[in-house]
């Protein structure tokens, strides 16, 4: 059911099992897992059902030095969150992604895999994709009657992306969360501080506060932060009333190691001198097993040894006078917006070659409060994102290597106008509006976090989920495995309960 916090009663105690703090991608569908069942869910979510300025005005935030991006338009803060806006590309990290890489420092999880498949598997579903395989891309191929570009092995692989509809998790989960007798979503309702016991080591409830509105309080067993990549380390930050320095950080690394995607767009264009090849697998969406799919290239994983690389991916896009390079365009696409038309491969047309990059875990690049305040006085945040000569160089040679490859296919001409101007690229980076890192899972204290049920060191009932517990992102986008990981820690929730 839904209720909006603005009409309870200033002072009022709402007491549930389980609190889980915002109604994004990571928050809705833990609730769900708890649907019907006998534990009562409070679900806290700062936004109504729909966009609102001044809601949104809260995310406001700076940056400290170069690069920056937007962090007010990077997220959304109403029910269903980012995903009210999100693209939809979807793809499990690998093995490579969990291991300890002795040339990325900082790499390596405390799970496995191997252990979080099942957990992949189940996440399919809640975001409307299709069967659970991301790696037959020669089979999907076949039976679209398409090919793969025969690349090597040696450098780069085909491998698979699944597309969501995108599922926007407000709408698409609203009905059953409304006809649920244990899930309670609390609208309008803005978490400002999580209050513990004197020693620190057990959260005892929730700051909350409606703009205009009541101060109420939530009483729970469990705690769960689902607030997002920024607002996670932000809200332990400002739960300072016990623990000076924020709930969680004795070792000072809440808000630390803060890591996203660097986006190249375009990286290379590849004018198209053979047409021997088809390019459909990549550069359009097909429907097959009950879902969606397209094809992407990466490294293979003797490359990115061999080379001592973070894992890159690159996405190739039809360039044609219909594609003005908005990236907006391809996301309308996506969307099935019927203004865009299916692009065709005609000849005098190219390749255009995006490129995301695995950043380099930094414990310099971080989020930390400002001296700025919003319209609750509560601390904004300040994002410092680093992009290190290290992760240049990865990026360069990544270029190299994709323009080596499509040469040797002999599929035209790569150019790379962005390889001649090395001093400028930071400017030329974007974020993947993946904001993540900043609340880190380890196997010990002095390394993150978080420990491997999500559960925060040191404290007896608070667990985190959502991107900020990623110690390292490989080259994927964030969404399938964070709603894994909350449905990990959803089971091990209802172990604990039961
Ligand atoms: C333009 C764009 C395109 C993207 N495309 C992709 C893609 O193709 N594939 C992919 O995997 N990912 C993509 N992402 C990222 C994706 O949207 C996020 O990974 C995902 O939404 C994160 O889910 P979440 O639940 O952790 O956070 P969110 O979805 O951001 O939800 C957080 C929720 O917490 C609420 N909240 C915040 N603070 C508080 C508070 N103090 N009290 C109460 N509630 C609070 C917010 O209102 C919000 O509802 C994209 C992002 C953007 C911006």
């Amino acid at each position: 059911m839904f209720i909006d916090g603005r009409e309870l009663p200033d002072n009022h105690i709402v007491e549930a099992d389980i609190c889980i703090i915002g109604a994004g991608a990571v928050g809705i569908s833990m609730a769900l897992e708890f649907n019907n069942t006998n534990t009562s869910v409070a679900l806290i979510e700062s936004g109504g059902l729909e966009f609102d300025a001044k809601t949104q005005s809260l995310y406001q935030g700076g940056h400290i030095g170069d690069p920056t991006y937007p962090l007010e338009t990077n997220r959304l803060r109403y029910f269903g969150g980012t995903t009210n806006h999100w693209a939809g590309h979807c793809r499990p990290f690998d093995e490579f992604d969990f291991s300890v890489r002795d040339w990325v420092p900082y790499s390596g999880w405390p799970v496995t895999a191997e252990e979080m498949q099942p957990y992949f598997a189940r996440s399919q579903p809640v975001m409307q994709l299709g069967e659970y395989d991301y790696d037959s891309v020669e089979n999907y191929a076949r039976e679209l009657g398409l090919k793969p570009l025969p690349l090597q092995g040696e450098r780069l692989i085909n491998v698979l992306k699944h597309q969501s509809p995108p599922t926007r998790f407000g709408k698409q989960y609203k009905d059953e969360i409304e006809k649920s007798n244990n899930i309670t979503v609390y609208l309008h309702s803005n978490t400002l501080e999580l209050k513990s016991n004197e020693s620190a080591d057990h959260v005892t409830q929730a700051v909350v506060a409606c703009i205009d509105g009541p101060e109420y309080r939530v009483k729970a067993r469990y705690f769960v932060l689902a607030a997002g990549g920024l607002e996670n380390p932000r809200l332990m930050l400002l739960s300072n009333s016990t623990a000076p320095e924020g709930l969680g950080n004795d070792n000072n690394l809440v808000g630390r190691f803060y890591t996203d995607h660097l986006l190249i767009r375009p990286a290379m264009d590849v004018s198209l001198s053979h047409f021997k090849y088809d390019f459909r697998l990549y550069t359009r969406i097909h429907n097959i097993n009950g879902g969606k799919i397209f094809a992407i290239m990466t490294a293979s994983a003797g490359l990115t040894k061999k080379e001592k690389m973070t894992r890159f991916r690159f996405h190739l896009y039809p360039h044609a006078p219909r594609y003005d390079a908005a990236v907006g365009g391809v996301f309308s696409k996506l969307d099935n917006s019927p203004h865009v038309t299916p692009l065709s491969m005609e000849r005098g047309t190219s390749i255009q070659v995006h490129m995301a990059m695995e950043p380099i875990p930094n414990p310099d690049a971080l989020v930390r409060l400002s001296d700025d305040l919003d319209i609750f006085g509560q601390r904004k945040l300040e994002v410092k994102w680093l992009v290190s000569e290290q992760e240049l160089a990865n990026a360069h040679r990544a270029i190299q290597i994709g323009a080596l490859e499509f040469g040797q296919m002999g599929l035209g001409r790569a150019s790379a106008p962005i390889l001649e101007k090395p001093d400028q690229w930071p400017a030329e980076f974007t974020s993947g509006k993946h904001h993540c890192g900043t609340t880190r899972m380890a196997s010990n204290p002095k390394q993150g976090v978080i420990d491997k049920n999500a559960k925060v060191f040191g404290i007896d009932n608070l667990f985190v989920t959502g991107s900020s517990i990623f110690p390292t992102i490989g080259h994927t986008n964030p969404t399938l495995n964070l709603i894994a990981f909350s449905l990990k820690l959803s089971d091990h929730l209802k172990q604990k309960l039961a």
